[in-house]
């Protein structure tokens, strides 16, 4: 196998386990490294070692991919992502609509999340970079948001397209985190509570419902924030009546996401079955902050599956034509 290619793998491989993102990194700047060598470049052992990017794990798997074989890290990598199944409602879904860049806190450039979604098979892709609140995130200001825009739109063709959008804060009064002029401006509107997540639950309602009522927004994401496992720990579910809530977002077309990290499971099994019995759209999104997050999708989808969503009510099993419809509504 080429190098080049056993190193994006390995990468891709480590984000969708969602190990340290340095080490994923690692193997992407190895990959980047070694672009366009020769073979006899890259069978030149010594001066490949002193290569900047190239360090001791990266050397290996080069050298064991020369060599023809399937790198052993990849194998394992490989073996470990195997026995996840994919569900039938899975194959259903055309795109996502909650994304990352490096523009605010993901690790690559839009570029390469373009590359995954397509190699996914993907119809659609919507880039949902932070706002400006959401420093530690390095969140988007107008201007590069603006900016940012130019550039998405270069980025369809093939039968790919990349939608426009943003992950939007929920300020604590409900407001919104951008200029309400450019979120009209965006394909898709991801709007999500990042602070405070432990207000009143009669506050914390109004907020919800005041954001999804706003008439700018499409989805609203992770619901009530919770975190289950991994590396930043776990964190309780914001306390709310979800009932209001969810019934302010099927009057305004709003879609409840479904958020497929398995760090967050958001909303919580109890939640759907109440969004599901008020009549809500859902969104089945990544929340991709790296390339190989995107086919995190497989485990919303279980989800979903599991709490018996009809694949109808869920927006990305729609074809792009009538998810443009649907964001382009009189929201
Ligand atoms: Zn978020
Ligand atoms: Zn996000």
């Amino acid at each position: 196998m080429h190098p080049h290619d056993a190193l994006s793998e390995i990468a891709t491989l480590l984000e969708r386990e969602r190990s340290s993102r340095y080490k994923s990194k690692a193997f992407r700047t190895a990959a980047d490294a070694i672009e366009g060598l020769s073979d006899a470049e890259l069978r030149d052992a010594a001066s490949l070692r002193r290569r900047k990017g190239i360090g001791d794990s990266t050397f290996s798997v080069i050298q064991e991919a020369l060599a023809g074989g399937v790198p052993a890290y990849l194998a394992d990598l490989r073996e470990r992502a195997g026995v996840q199944r994919a569900s039938t409602l899975r194959g259903l879904l055309r795109g996502d609509l909650h994304s990352h860049s490096d523009w605010s806190d993901g690790l690559t450039s839009i570029d390469l999340m373009v590359d995954a979604a397509r190699a996914l098979g993907h119809e659609y892709l919507a880039l949902t970079d932070h706002s400006p609140r959401l420093r530690v995130a390095n969140g988007l200001s107008p201007e590069r948001l603006r900016a940012q825009l130019e550039i998405v739109r270069e980025m369809s063709g093939d039968g790919f397209t990349l939608l426009s959008g943003i992950e939007v804060d929920i300020l604590e009064d409900g407001g919104l985190d951008q200029e309400p002029e450019l979120l009209d401006e965006l394909d898709v509107v991801v709007a999500s509570a990042h602070s405070k997540l432990r207000m009143e639950r009669g506050p914390m309602t109004r907020r919800l419902v005041r954001a999804v009522s706003s008439g700018r927004v499409d989805v609203l994401g992770h619901v009530t924030g919770r975190l289950v496992e991994g590396s930043r720990g776990t964190r309780p579910p914001s306390t709310l009546d979800a009932r209001a809530v969810f019934e302010a977002c099927a009057e305004n077309g709003v879609a409840v996401e479904i958020n497929s990290r398995p760090e967050r499971q958001d909303p919580p099994d109890e939640l759907i079955a109440i969004a599901l019995e008020i009549g809500c759209l859902f969104s089945i999104d990544s929340d991709a902050h790296a390339p190989g997050q995107l086919s995190l999708l497989d485990y919303g989808a279980e989800r979903a599956e599991n709490a018996g969503v009809p694949p109808e009510r869920i927006v990305t099993t729609w074809p792009l034509e009538r998810l443009r419809e649907w964001t382009g509504r009189a929201r």
